[in-house]
């Protein structure tokens, strides 16, 4: 293992996992510190899930902490540490400490900040980030339920949560390559600057400040700038070649399934897909489960009865009136949480009735999902679609997986995405 990252939260960790492992590293997926048993031959790089995006700032940095001492005792050369690509924080942090705490940590006094993902619509100019083309103070990151960007300046966002000496390295360097942003670095650390925001307007530029950054133990930033990583890694000689990405997943042997707890536009048209092609299909109203007309071992009865070589789909997926409705009878978070802990609940049950292959939509859905069945670390398959792997559990029951955020994926994503398994 030479790379060791730690994301401030669960779908961002999937996504730096996924472009590592499109990149050519051989990568893994723990939620929170792995076990001591964790097998690493022949891993590259190891991303540890933290959930510390907006917890408080001691807990944000000791967590953090505690992360990059098991990646550092378990042979990590390098560290990364994964946030979002809108620098999701408020003033107390918890980018900003967190980053400096990990840079003391490896003995450095050097390192970049740069959330740009510019095919995600993320781009760095002067130091000030873009969302989608709009000024990230301006964009709807600005109303924000718990981190409200109202700076677009990411050099005065980090200066308020840090005592660390901020500093710029602008598109100027940046577009004349890797030689020029590591002069800029060189300039910048005589400088006493300790982190500086990195400008990256396409992935050219992203590439460039990989080989650039190849000797700092610590990188932070999006999932973007790992783009460049690991063909600089390779490329110096600190890892011995790249690895093409899996283009199928070898699946335990076993019933396939679907379920589905998002109510997001492209989760509600693959559920319409799935029903049109004839899965057998089980629909959950939140409100039956507050009835007890619907509970898991009601629902397990209809899978109990279901053909064998047919995929069940179990949805609770609806359209935002009806999610409403139900929203105003029961409250927001109470509906939530029945159906998550009914998907759970039947999600426990899975693997001793054989199914060995399951997909799920929606990111809380997956979390709970994954939780119930006990499985702590993944390892990153095919892509089936932008953002959206193959995961197999190495920890747990044996199953492959694909956790599906809401809005992810084409409208036949449940139909095709068997294909990728063998
Ligand atoms: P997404 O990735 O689309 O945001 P999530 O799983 O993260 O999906 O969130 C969807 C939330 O909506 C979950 O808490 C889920 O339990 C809840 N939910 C699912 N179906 C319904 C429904 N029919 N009515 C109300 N809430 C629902």
């Amino acid at each position: 293992m030479f790379l060791g990252c730690i994301a401030d939260d669960l779908t961002g960790a999937t996504d730096l996992s996924l472009i590592l492992s499109r990149e050519g590293l051989r990568t893994v997926q723990t939620t929170g510190v792995p076990d001591e048993q964790l097998d690493l031959a022949n891993i590259d790089a190891i991303v540890v899930a933290l959930k510390s995006r907006t917890i408080p700032v001691d807990q944000a940095v000791s967590q953090s902490l505690a992360v990059a001492d098991w990646l550092l005792d378990h042979g990590a050369q390098r560290l990364f540490f994964k946030y979002c690509s809108t620098f999701d924080s408020t003033d107390r942090g918890n980018i900003g400490p967190v980053a400096e705490a990990l840079l003391a940590k490896v003995g450095n006094d050097f390192t970049i900040a740069c959330p740009a993902f510019p095919a995600n619509g993320r781009s760095i100019y002067m130091g000030n980030l873009f969302v989608n083309g709009i000024l990230l103070a301006e964009s709807p990151m600005r109303n924000h339920p718990l981190t409200p960007m109202r700076d677009s300046d990411l050099r005065r966002v980090l200066r308020r949560q840090t005592d660390c000496d901020v500093g710029h390295v602008a598109y100027v360097d940046v577009d004349s390559g890797a030689d020029a942003i590591r002069a800029a670095f060189a300039l910048q650390n005589a400088a006493n600057k300790h982190i500086v925001i990195v400008d990256a307007l396409n992935d050219a530029h992203l590439r460039s400040i990989g080989k650039a950054a190849v000797n700092l133990k610590l990188v932070t930033g999006g999932s973007g700038v790992a783009i460049g990583l690991p063909a600089a890694y390779v490329h110096a000689g600190l890892i011995e070649r790249l690895n093409p990405p899996p283009q199928k997943l070898s699946a335990p042997n076993g019933r396939a399934i679907v379920l589905a707890g998002s109510c997001s536009v492209a989760t509600r048209g693959q559920v319409q897909a799935a029903l049109a092609a004839g899965f057998p299909s089980f629909r959950i109203d939140p409100m039956e489960i507050a009835t007890g007309d619907i509970t898991v071992g009601s629902v397990l009865q209809w899978l109990d009865a279901q053909p064998k070589t047919r995929i069940p789909l179990i949805y609770s997926s609806d359209d935002p009136e009806n999610v409403e409705l139900v929203q105003n009878r029961l409250g927001r978070e109470a509906a939530g949480h029945s159906v998550e802990n009914l998907l759970a609940g039947v999600a426990r049950s899975l693997p001793e009735r054989g199914f060995s292959r399951l997909l799920v939509a929606g990111g809380e859905t997956s979390g709970a999902i994954v939780e119930a069945l006990g499985i702590r670390v993944l390892s990153i398959g095919p892509e089936i679609d932008p953002g959206v792997p193959w995961t197999l559990s190495r920890s747990g029951p044996k199953i492959a997986l694909a956790l599906k955020s809401g809005n992810f994926g084409t409208p036949d994503f449940f139909l095709k995405a068997w294909d990728m398994l063998t």
